[in-house]
């Protein structure tokens, strides 16, 4: 025989059991999105949340490729592990309306002279296109070609400070390469300027200050990353706002305000050329 339970207090009982239950997890569901959102925006770098702010379309300031010289060299590659390896290199000279010199190393597995000049040629255009001071530090560009076990490569683009940016052409879609080459850039040029500098207390306060990180690529590398990721975003909202949506634009200047101003003295106070750039 069945019995029904007719106790209304029970089913009361139950109901409000449920209420707070769902309460509970509610409140715990909205401190989740609220500590995540206090830690970084949702974006995993500067470069997937801008792309081609700097297009084809724009000027650069590059002026002449002189080859150098043909040159056996252990450099640094990734492809094959941490090791250095050694590798047959072209090596030009890319030259500027603005600015210092930069050598470009191309690895001659481009195969022929023509593809190599080509290569040489892109990437110098490109380094003429970023505002002249973020090239300031920058005394060579190392360019790797193409794949031999992509999955076995743990290798990107990357910067040595007040040095070089090593480039692996495939290793970055094109829509996203002005804007990575812009972070690299940002590495060599302005980190110094704060990390692990008197000024670092500068950075480390509009951070404080901001709360939230631009990428999370910014936010797990406070002392790393964050700079050259920043340094993306200060570009998009000061130079190519056109180029970028209202919505972003918003987000960009909400999240890192603080950080914005920083880069506002110190950019503004250097050349920008060939880009107009304003507050
Ligand atoms: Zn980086």
């Amino acid at each position: 025989m069945k019995t029904k339970i007719r106790n209304n207090i029970f089913f009361k009982y139950l109901r409000e059991c449920k209420i707070q239950k769902f309460k509970f997890f509610f409140v715990f569901f909205l401190l989740c999105i609220n500590f995540n959102s206090a830690l970084a925006t949702s974006f995993f770098s500067a470069s997937t949340l801008l792309k081609n702010i700097i297009n084809k379309d724009d000027p650069t300031t590059y002026k002449d490729l002189i080859f150098i010289k043909k040159e056996v060299n252990k450099n640094f590659d990734k492809r094959y592990g941490n090791e250095m390896y050694v590798a047959t290199f072209f090596i030009f000279e890319a030259k500027y309306e603005f600015g210092k010199d930069v050598e470009i190393w191309v690895n001659s597995e481009f195969g022929s002279h023509e593809n190599i000049a080509e290569i040489a040629l892109k990437y110098s255009k490109m380094l003429g296109k970023v505002p002249s001071f973020f090239r300031e530090e920058l005394k060579w560009v190392v360019i790797h070609g193409p794949w031999v076990d992509k999955s076995k490569c743990t290798c990107h683009w990357y910067a040595f400070r007040n040095e070089g940016v090593y480039i692996h052409t495939k290793m970055v879609n094109e829509e996203a390469q002005q804007e990575v080459l812009i972070h690299e850039l940002a590495h060599v040029t302005i980190d110094s300027l704060y990390y692990n500098s008197a000024n670092e207390i500068i950075w480390t306060n509009a951070q404080k200050q901001d709360a939230k990180s631009i990428s999370r690529y910014a936010e797990s590398n406070p002392l790393v990353e964050d700079i050259a990721e920043s340094v993306v975003a200060w570009v998009a909202v000061r130079c190519k706002r056109d180029r970028i949506s209202k919505k972003k634009y918003k987000m960009i200047i909400k999240t890192i305000p603080n950080r914005l101003i920083v880069l506002d003295d110190l950019i503004f106070g250097n050349p920008v050329y060939p880009l107009t750039c304003k507050k």
